[in-house]
């Protein structure tokens, strides 16, 4: 038993220290390893079947609004990043530059694709001549490199995994029904499948993505309070198609400029899952994407009989869930260490005295419940404990994040708020970015959105100047 204590003090209490909590984690449900690449993660299999199950749904779920995969070159010439001023500005300073090809110093430089508005929009150009040829609602599923100085697994590393769409519409109506339509599609993905509520909003002009014309964004608050922006869906209007001329000749034969969009979601959700719903037990992975949903444990394993009659139960579950067997010579209890540390979550214990009684055990990982469970009603109920698992995590995240949202009507109580108690703050605006500037610069906190619904008033003047508010505002703590 030694062993299974040695795993469960291996990890720092999260009310100690939830950084370390996070990276204790990360590690000891083997998600990822740290490479000799600085700024690098390697994704295990654990950590990597998360990010598979991620993309499956996200990707059937673009499907059905008419998307389209395809794959772009991972170099950009220097020349088409300066194409578009704003754009270029933004993400000149972590972008990451290839010089030689070879032994041969290249005659213009290319950086590795931080994003690739700029390659979707050079292909565009030539590939768009006529109304006929729209709307293009392209998606590719790449890395991107961008030089961060600071890294952490999953929330932020120099190249990371992510899905980038680029669309571009004849009207300027239909980009933006397109930019809130992948909005509401990220938003719903988190909540539905990674039972992590959301705020869906607009950036504010600071905030806002380079180039765009307004970015819309899903907040979610992780559990020590500070936010993490899930998911972005930006217009850009016909700003890029300006400066990269892309046209087309509509039904009255008459050239005019296409209007695009463009929207992402990366690993990083990965750090939210853990974030969010992990305990000081480990990982909790929300059914939906957990790559194994049930672990069966025989007891007792040598005694004649157990094994079989577990790995049958195992082939019986595995009709109706992702289901493994844990037939390792390690002792039970430090195989349920284990597994609560990578968050699988359900546990069929089965051993010669269950069987003999026709029963087994399931153990919820959410919530340590145990039940005795006849073994021929056990491939009906499990399915309706994953899904119970499912909402239960999403209440319980939605409970968490509804008590951590905190009105400041002046200056002093937004002071306040920011200091003691960590989470969203809800206060009013007055547009100017000075007040945005001067509030992340006396306390860190950054505007995350102006909230879609729920824009009430709940005062007449701004948390920071105390001029006429135009706009409520969630401000919080970032990753
Ligand atoms: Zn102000």
């Amino acid at each position: 038993m030694a062993n299974d204590k040695k795993m469960v003090e291996a990890i720092t209490s999260m009310e100690d220290d939830f950084a370390q909590w996070y990276t204790d984690v990360v590690k000891k449900a083997d998600l990822v390893s740290y490479s000799s690449v600085k700024g690098c993660t390697i994704f295990k299999p654990a950590g990597y079947a998360i990010w598979e199950n991620i993309q499956k749904e996200l990707d059937a779920r673009f499907k059905e609004t008419g998307v389209e995969n395809v794959y772009m070159p991972m170099f950009i010439p220097e020349s088409l990043l300066q194409k578009e001023k704003d754009h270029v500005e933004g993400f000149a300073p972590e972008v990451a530059w290839v010089t030689h090809g070879g032994l041969n110093k290249l005659q213009e430089r290319m950086c590795v694709r931080p994003t690739s508005e700029t390659l979707f929009c050079d292909f565009y150009k030539d590939d768009i001549q006529s109304y006929r040829d729209l709307p293009k609602v392209y998606n590719q599923w790449c890395s991107v490199v961008r030089w961060e100085k600071e890294t952490r697994p999953f929330l932020r590393s120099r190249e990371f995994l992510w899905q980038e769409g680029h669309t571009a519409h004849a009207t300027a109506e239909e980009a933006e029904e397109r930019t809130v339509q992948m909005l509401n599609l990220y938003a719903d993905f988190c909540e539905e499948v990674l039972a992590i509520p959301v705020v869906r909003g607009q950036k504010t002009e600071k905030e806002k993505f380079a180039g765009a014309k307004a970015t819309y964004t899903i907040e979610a608050l992780m559990h020590d309070g500070k936010a993490l922006q899930s998911g972005t869906s930006h217009n850009f209007g016909d700003g890029f198609a300006k400066a990269f001329d892309i046209q087309y000749t509509d039904k009255n034969n008459k050239l005019q400029y296409v209007h695009q969009t463009s929207w992402g979601m990366t690993t990083r959700l990965i750090g939210a899952v853990i974030m969010v719903h992990g305990d000081n037990s480990g990982l909790v992975l929300p059914p939906r994407i957990a790559p194994t949903q049930v672990m069966v444990v025989p007891i007792m394993q040598n005694k004649e009989g157990v094994l079989d009659r577990a790995k049958a139960l195992q082939e019986e579950l595995a009709k109706v869930c992702r289901v493994k067997i844990d037939d390792s010579d390690k002792k039970p209890g430090y195989k349920y260490a284990e597994q609560e540390m990578r968050g699988i979550p359900l546990r069929v214990e089965i051993g010669p005295k269950d069987i003999e009684a026709g029963q087994c055990v399931v153990v919820r990982r959410d919530n340590g419940e145990k039940q005795i469970v006849k073994l021929d009603e056990i491939a009906g109920l499990i399915p309706q404990l994953l899904e119970a698992v499912q909402k239960n995590l999403f209440e319980k995240a939605k409970a968490h994040r509804d008590a951590h949202i905190y009105d400041a009507h002046d200056y002093m109580e937004f002071k306040n708020i920011v200091e003691e108690k960590p989470g969203f703050i809800r206060g009013m605006w007055c547009g100017e970015q000075a007040c945005e500037d001067k509030i992340k610069e006396d306390t860190t906190a950054t505007s995350r959105c102006m909230p879609f619904k729920d824009q009430e008033k709940i005062s007449d003047v701004c948390v920071c100047c105390g001029k006429p508010a135009k706009k409520l505002i969630y401000w919080g703590k970032a990753y």
